[in-house]
């Protein structure tokens, strides 16, 4: 292959990218970036492979009206201008569920496309936009080919018991089943562990996606056998803005007894809840924490509560523990969440060191310490890049 590889992974306020080499071991994008604000003032940023700064600007094209094809049109011009005389050979998107047909990165043809049309009410707040930005740069670049790598593809390793629910088997039968997702985050880390851990790298781990979204996965060989997340990504830890874990039976409630409509209750779980409807301040766990008020105490004690509890459950999955690590947006940069979680579970053996743990080093565990304790920065685009390259060049994988 000659031509680079574009990564693509759109959310419903954001579309970041990422442009890799064809053939690259460390797995660098050359260039990074996003663009953000989508729906109310879109802004467009880029970082070259050392962080310095490409472009940070509100394009005249931009209004809160652009959709994700406008946004696709201008990103794909900007590329070509900045990409000079290289070319794009394909893009590789994120793509949240791949429900129970699709667990490794396939090429999208119109079969597949409508396939994952089918899974929209399963991820109803990702996979709309996922789906719309593969339509775009088919308008837009209909010779680039499109791979579609999956957050649910990692868990496809569980046995069949991690994935049931407690329900009538036709249902299981059907597809209602656990699936999990932030997959291409754990597939990353699974990737590095051996770097840090050497051969216990393939014991017992866990490890804490704590972003927005925030999700567990429980892994032995590197591979998953639990996760917090189920049939969509509502279930589990607390977030940003979602629910986490919650008794049905308030579903049936908000239904029933206060007439809310699905769409509403919908809306409820997946954004007036998590850190933003227990705090009423924000989402964003960096606020709280710089905050005073004690809903947003209360919000990040429950955060770290459902962690803990979380994470002790899927220590019982693996029957025991070697290893944490924390990852994401939270997990790489608060040391204060991360002290909290590990403080709850001092019962475990888990033994931090304070000051490593205050500036975020990559082994914040003590040499005491029964379990080591990680903090590793994920990488979902050099995953997303490694699918695509399988498709070019199968060689190289
Ligand atoms: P997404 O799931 O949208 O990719 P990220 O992984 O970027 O999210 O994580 C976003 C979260 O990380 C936000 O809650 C943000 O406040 C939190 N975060 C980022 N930096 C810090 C920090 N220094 N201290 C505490 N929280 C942080």
């Amino acid at each position: 292959m000659t031509g680079d590889i574009l990564t693509l992974n759109a959310g419903s306020s954001s579309l970041k990218f990422a442009v890799f080499a064809p053939k690259d071991s460390k797995q660098t994008a050359h260039i990074t970036g996003k663009i953000a604000g989508i729906g109310r003032a879109p802004e467009f940023s880029a970082r070259d492979a050392n962080g310095m700064l490409l472009v940070s600007d509100q394009p005249t094209v931009f209004s809160p009206t652009s959709t994700h094809e406008d946004l696709v049109a201008f990103l794909l011009d900007w590329l070509e201008h900045q990409l000079g005389n290289r070319t794009l050979a394909i893009v590789g998107h994120r793509i949240v569920h791949g429900g129970q047909t699709f667990s490794q990165p396939v090429r999208i043809d119109d079969t597949v496309l409508s396939e994952l049309d089918g899974l929209v009410p399963l991820a109803p707040l990702h996979q709309p936009h996922n789906l719309a930005t593969v339509r775009a740069v088919a308008a837009w670049r209909p010779d680039l080919p499109q791979i579609a790598c999956f957050d649910t593809g990692f868990h496809r390793t569980q046995d069949t018991l991690a994935t049931l629910f407690a329900l009538p088997r036709a249902l299981s039968d059907e597809g209602i089943i656990r699936y999990g997702f932030h997959g291409l985050s754990y597939d990353y880390i699974a990737g590095v562990l051996p770097d840090h851990l050497g051969p216990k790298a393939e014991g017992r781990i866990i490890v804490a996606h704590l972003g927005n979204g925030a999700s567990m996965c429980a892994m032995r060989n590197r591979q998953s056998v639990a996760t917090s997340m189920g049939f969509t990504a509502l279930d589990g830890l607390m977030m940003g803005s979602r629910c986490g874990a919650l008794d049905p039976g308030v579903v049936l409630y908000l239904l029933q007894s206060k007439g809310m409509s699905p769409a509403e209750i919908e809306t409820l779980l997946y954004e007036k809840s998590g850190l933003l409807g227990v705090s009423g301040i924000s989402n964003n766990m960096q606020v709280l924490e710089d905050s005073d008020a004690p809903q947003a105490l209360e919000a990040i004690d429950l955060f770290v509560h459902r962690a803990a509890s979380t994470l002790a459950g899927l220590v019982a999955a693996l029957g025991g523990l070697d290893a944490l690590v924390f990852t994401a947006g939270i997990g790489e940069n608060s040391a204060r969440v991360r002290r909290s979680i590990c403080a709850r579970l001092e019962w475990l053996g888990i033994a931090i060191d304070h000051v490593a743990n205050e500036r975020n080093e990559t082994r914040i565990s003590m040499d005491a310490s029964a379990i080591d304790v990680l903090v590793l920065p994920t990488n979902e685009e050099a995953v997303i890049a490694a699918g695509c390259r399988r498709f070019v060049e199968p060689s190289a994988v």
